[in-house]
């Protein structure tokens, strides 16, 4: 096939191994003997098939977690032991860094570029920042009025991670959990989103490379209401990571619920970008281009409703429709790709059901609103921007989790914060302005886990990461992402 002609053997060889699932740190087949079929997006081909786990295989991993978080190997390996075996996987990533932004593309559709530059070096640096903080976990001394007593606090790992990942930054949603988790000494049973399993299995290669004690961190591929929710109602977890749809992550609530499983939440949204009178409109309008269409808008934290004051709304929307009608979408292993196909033939009916519902409800296309054939046979959907939107339609309302954006037009500050604030979600959202005042009182009254200011989609490894209200809760990246892995244990030392 042409576009695979300039894969690294590595890649090319890694592709057509069998896959199956990682227990143990060993490589070990469905119970069911069943696989399942992983396709390019671009070319809508059968790449490969994997392992289609269930509840057996899930018992199988969950029991290795629990059997290596009891062993003394890891138990009583240092921090600093823990952080250096880390550190060793983020080398070998960053060794491997091409191969694996590869792999993503493939898998994904995630264009080439931002695997190499953006998502893959994140999800190193990632690792790298959790490796640091293996080593400083600390506990605290209180000062207890009761009795005679020295009374501190430890704090310990959680146990077992169940963690549940989506296929949007396949790779780096793994390394979230993946990181946090390790650096505080707790070990993990991963089940990789069923569209894009592939870049996990090859760090399950480097995982045992780097040297990890086995059944640290093992892996289950399989669809989620069989792999995933086996992994969410075992009660052999003590901890669920998730990051996904809403509605699956309210299931994963209900079955945690039997097992008073720990739970963290990442998911969906519907992100207001605001465009203040003031702004410097240049960077405002390819800053907000970026945040709807990076990733083809598969990103939770999509920049979906635009916000534009309404002085300047004509012209803004008129630069936005050029940026859209200009973008090069193809094939994600062509360099020149900015936005690629979207990943599965369920989520390209979802998109364009969702373009055909906003043109039905009075909405008008004034940028994209095809599927793009032309493009190639993969699952290309033009960049396409709506005007004409009220805060009532499904289009300004739903997470599309595609490249369509809602711009809108607003006359007061007030009035932008009240209509941003209607979203049932609350992850992220974008302010531009040049006014310090307007960008601090947006900031303050948004709902939003996290706010941009004459930014979008901007992460650290350091910045705290999560969402407010139907976005889920708990936050990843940052030290706080630390506290959902570890219970605090309190010791009272009687003096007298
Ligand atoms: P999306 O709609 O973007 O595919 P999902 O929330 O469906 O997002 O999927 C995110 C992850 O959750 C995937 O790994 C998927 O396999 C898993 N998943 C889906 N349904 C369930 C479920 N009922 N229980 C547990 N995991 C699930
Ligand atoms: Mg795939």
């Amino acid at each position: 096939m042409e576009q695979y002609r300039n894969l690294v053997t590595a890649v090319q060889e890694f592709i057509h191994q069998t896959h199956h699932h990682y227990i143990q740190g060993k490589w070990v087949p469905s119970h069911s003997g069943l696989t399942m079929e992983d396709i390019d997006p671009s070319t809508r081909e059968v790449l490969t098939e994997v392992a289609r786990g269930g509840k057996d295989d899930i018992s199988l991993a969950v029991e290795a977690a629990q059997q290596a978080f009891r062993d003394k190997t890891w138990r009583q390996m240092s921090p600093q032991g823990r952080g250096v075996l880390m550190w060793k996987l983020a080398d070998l990533m960053a060794a491997h860094l091409e191969e694996l932004a590869q792999i993503e593309s493939l898998d994904m559709g995630m264009p080439l570029r931002q695997a190499q530059y953006g998502t893959i070096p994140m999800a190193i640096d990632h690792l790298r920042y959790m490796a640091g903080w293996a080593t400083k976990i600390e506990g605290e001394t209180i000062p207890v009025s009761t009795g005679s007593f020295f009374n501190y606090t430890l704090r310990q790992p959680v146990g077992v991670v169940g963690a549940i990942i989506p296929w949007n930054f396949p790779l780096l949603m793994a390394i979230w959990k993946l990181g946090a988790a390790l650096a505080v000494g707790c070990t993990v049973v991963l089940k990789p989103a069923e569209q894009s399993p592939l870049s996990a299995l090859r760090l399950a290669e480097l995982v045992t490379e780097a040297g990890f004690p086995p059944g640290v961190i093992n892996i289950v591929t399989g669809y989620g209401p069989e792999a995933g929710a086996a992994l969410a109602s075992h009660p052999g977890v003590n901890k669920i990571a998730f990051t996904g749809s809403t509605e699956v992550g309210r299931s994963i609530m209900r079955s945690a619920a039997n097992n008073m499983a720990r739970v963290s939440l990442e998911l969906g949204g519907k992100s207001p970008n605001i465009i203040c009178a003031d702004a410097d409109l240049k960077r405002a309008v390819s800053g907000s281009m970026l945040g709807i269409f990076m990733n083809q808008g598969e990103v939770c934290s999509a920049g979906s409703r635009i916000y534009v004051a309404r002085e300047i709304y004509d012209q803004t929307l008129e630069q936005m429709t050029a940026y859209a009608k200009n973008m090069r979408v193809g094939m994600a292993l062509d360099i020149k790709t900015q936005m690629g196909p979207v990943v599965s033939s369920e989520q390209y009916e979802r998109v364009l059901g969702y373009i055909a519902k906003g043109q039905e409800e009075g909405a008008k296309v004034v940028a994209g609103g095809q599927a793009m054939p032309g493009a190639g046979s993969g699952f290309f959907i033009e960049p396409t921007i709506f005007s004409q939107v009220t805060d009532t339609m499904s289009i300004a309302q739903e997470e599309i989790f595609g490249p369509v954006a809602a711009v809108m037009p607003f006359d007061t500050i007030d009035e932008v914060v009240e209509r941003a604030n209607l979203s049932a979600y609350g992850l992220a959202a974008g302010v531009w302005t040049e006014n310090v005042r307007t960008a601090h009182y947006l900031a303050q009254n948004l709902d939003a886990g996290t706010v941009w200011v004459n930014a979008y989609h901007v992460y650290d490894a350091a910045a705290p990461w999560g969402g407010f209200k139907q976005s889920g809760f708990g936050r990843e990246m940052g030290h706080h992402a630390l506290e959902l892995y570890t219970e605090i244990k309190d010791v009272w030392i009687n003096l007298q």
